[in-house]
C-alpha cells in the first residue's frame, strides 16, 4: 500500500491551502472530504474580507482554490474519515465508504465545524423543512415571503443583509444584542424590512405541517411572550468541531476543538489542526488558509526528518 507524506482532511480553506503548501514542499498529498471542496465557502453567499478579492461570492472562491490544487496534481477523494490510527511514524486513515483504508507519515486535520442547534420544541419537526442553516442553498425559496432570522453574530449579519433583499419582512431574534461587525449591523438597521428584537429566548417553533412562527420571550424584562408568524427559519447560533472522527487521539479540549501550538501541531506527532476545528479565537477564511500554509509547513519539516 502506498504511503502518503501528508493525508488532510478536510477540503475547506484550511485543507486547500495545506495541500498547496504540502506539494510545493514535494511531499505526496492526498485530500480527502465527505462533500464537495470549499466547506462552509460553499454556503456562503458574499465573502468581502479574503485580501485581493473585495467581493466574491463562496462558491466561486470555493472553485478557485479547488482548481488551485488541481493544477498543482494534489489528489482529491471524497471519503468520510471515520478514524485515525496513530502507529507512530505512520498513520491509518479509516474511512467509511467500504472501510477503506490509507496510510500516511503525517496527517493535517482540517474538518471545521457544523451550525450548532438550539434543540427547543419543533427544531427537528421542520429542520430542512421550514428551518434552514444555509441561506444560499434555501433563501431563494423565501423570495417576498416572511422570514426569521436566529443569532446576532457574523453569519446572522451576514447572511440577514442577503435574505434582507429578497424577503418581504425579516425579522432578527437574538440572544443577546447584535454582535458582528459594526458597519454590517447598521447596515442592517437601516433596512425598512428589518426587524430586530435583542436579548431574547427561543420557546419554540409553531406549525402543523409546515412552519408558521417562532415564539420567544424577552430575556431582560418581565415583558408577554411574542409569536411572529413567519414562512421561514434560518438559525446561525454558533458552530460545533467535527471532531468525533478522532476523539481517540485524545487532542481536542472540553469543548471538542482541537488544541495546537503555533505550528499547528497536535501532542501527538505527526498529526496536525488547521483551520476552525483549531482552538482559535478568530474564525475565518483569511485565518483557516493561513494555519493550512503553517501545519503543511510543519509536516514537511517532521517528514524530512524522518528521512534524516
Ligand atoms: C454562513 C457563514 C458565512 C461566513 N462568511 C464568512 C465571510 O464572509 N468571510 C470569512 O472570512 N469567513 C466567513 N465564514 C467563516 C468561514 O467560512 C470559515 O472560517 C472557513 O470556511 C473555515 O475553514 P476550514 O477549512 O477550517 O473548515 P470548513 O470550511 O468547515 O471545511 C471543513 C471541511 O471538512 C469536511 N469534513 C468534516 N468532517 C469530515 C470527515 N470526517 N471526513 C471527511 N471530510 C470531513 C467538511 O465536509 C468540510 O468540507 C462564514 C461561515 C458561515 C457558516
Amino acid at each position: 500500500m502506498k504511503t502518503y507524506d501528508v493525508i488532510i482532511i478536510g477540503a475547506g480553506p484550511a485543507g486547500m491551502t495545506a495541500s498547496i503548501y504540502a506539494i510545493r514542499a514535494n511531499m505526496t498529498v492526498l485530500i480527502l472530504d465527505k462533500l464537495s471542496p470549499g466547506g462552509q465557502m460553499v454556503n456562503t453567499n458574499e465573502i468581502e474580507n479574503y485580501t485581493g478579492t473585495a467581493k466574491i461570492n463562496g462558491a466561486e472562491l470555493s472553485m478557485k482554490m479547488f482548481e488551485h490544487t488541481q493544477e498543482l496534481g494534489v489528489e482529491f477523494d471524497y471519503k468520510t474519515v471515520l478514524e485515525i490510527k496513530d502507529n507512530g511514524e505512520t498513520k491509518t486513515i479509516v474511512c467509511e465508504e467500504d472501510n477503506t483504508i490509507y496510510e500516511t507519515r503525517t496527517v493535517i486535520i482540517a474538518t471545521g465545524t457544523v451550525p450548532r442547534r438550539l434543540s427547543v420544541p419543533g427544531e427537528e419537526q421542520f429542520a430542512a423543512n421550514g428551518i434552514s442553516w444555509c441561506a444560499i442553498c434555501d433563501g431563494a425559496q423565501y423570495r417576498d415571503k416572511d422570514v426569521v432570522v436566529i443569532g446576532g453574530g457574523n453569519s446572522a449579519v451576514e447572511e440577514s443583509l442577503y435574505l434582507a433583499g429578497i424577503t418581504t419582512s425579516l425579522t432578527i431574534v437574538t440572544m443577546f444584542d447584535l454582535t458582528a461587525d459594526p458597519k454590517a449591523c447598521d447596515q442592517l438597521r437601516s433596512l425598512p424590512n428589518v426587524t430586530i428584537y435583542p436579548y431574547q429566548e427561543i420557546l419554540e417553533f409553531t406549525g402543523d405541517d409546515t412552519i408558521d412562527g417562532v415564539r420567544f420571550k424577552s430575556t431582560k424584562e418581565d415583558a408577554a411572550e411574542r409569536h411572529v408568524k413567519c414562512d421561514g427559519v434560518f438559525e446561525y447560533i454558533g458552530l460545533e468541531p467535527t471532531s468525533a472522527s478522532f476523539k481517540n487521539l485524545r487532542i481536542t479540549n472540553k469543548f471538542g476543538f482541537i488544541e495546537v501550538d503555533d505550528e499547528m501541531t497536535t501532542k501527538v506527532t505527526g498529526i496536525y489542526g488547521a483551520g476552525d476545528i483549531t482552538n482559535k479565537k478568530l474564525r475565518q477564511v483569511v485565518t483557516a488558509c493561513s494555519d493550512g500554509a503553517i501545519a503543511a509547513n510543519s509536516a514537511a519539516k517532521y517528514v524530512e526528518s524522518l528521512r534524516g
